[in-house]
């Protein structure tokens, strides 16, 4: 029998659940709030937004913008994630030069935003077109697959799931100030970055 290889990364929250806090003007926080909602009423996961600092933060442009329009990308995720595979925070933000230069409308622009939010769950790319983690993601929003491939990485309770260690450093990181207990006793190990592509009308 062939196993089935679930698109998920290893790391991600202690619960299925993340604090958030968007700092993108008026029209991309509505773009960023109607994903949430999309995410949020699988009932799998559940993104409280938050007014102050939060697990996630939703950028506006930032410093390498250039580069990322370079890169043609569209939207990022940034997933931080300790020694015990547990996510400490995760910083999101959608290109608006590139989405604006190829006319998604706002409705492709939240499906990128909810892919953005899938990476900042741990869920990976996944190979079918049909799931929101397609990489180049712009026509399909959240599928039946992704609300299973997230119920699958939060399935296992967190004394089963996360790696025991012993590293006890603090980390000074103000990012994680209202993160859970857990999340500051380690530093900061690794960082990906997960990048979408533009979707060019060629195809
Ligand atoms: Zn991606």
């Amino acid at each position: 029998m062939q196993r089935r290889r679930i698109p998920v990364n290893p790391w991600r929250f202690e619960t299925p659940q993340a604090t958030v806090q968007i700092k993108t003007g008026p029209y991309y926080t509505a773009v960023w709030k109607r994903a949430i909602t999309a995410w949020n009423a699988k009932k799998v996961f559940k993104f409280n937004i938050l007014n102050g600092p939060a697990q996630i933060t939703i950028q506006p442009a930032q410093a390498n913008e250039a580069s990322l329009v370079t890169h043609n990308y569209v939207g990022v995720a940034y997933v931080n994630y300790d020694t015990t595979k547990r996510i400490t925070d995760v910083k999101v933000h959608l290109i608006h030069t590139l989405l604006k230069k190829y006319a998604y409308t706002t409705t492709q622009r939240v499906n990128v935003a909810e892919h953005e939010l899938g990476h900042a769950m741990g869920l990976a790319h996944n190979p079918n077109k049909q799931s929101v983690m397609y990489k180049t993601t712009r026509y399909v929003d959240i599928q039946p697959v992704d609300v299973s491939n997230v119920q699958y990485l939060y399935s296992l309770p967190p004394a089963q799931y996360f790696i025991n260690t012993t590293v006890t450093t603090t980390t000074t990181n103000t990012n994680t100030d209202i993160a859970s207990d857990a999340l500051l006793k380690t530093v900061f190990t690794r960082q990906t970055k997960e990048a979408v592509r533009v979707v060019s009308e060629q195809y």
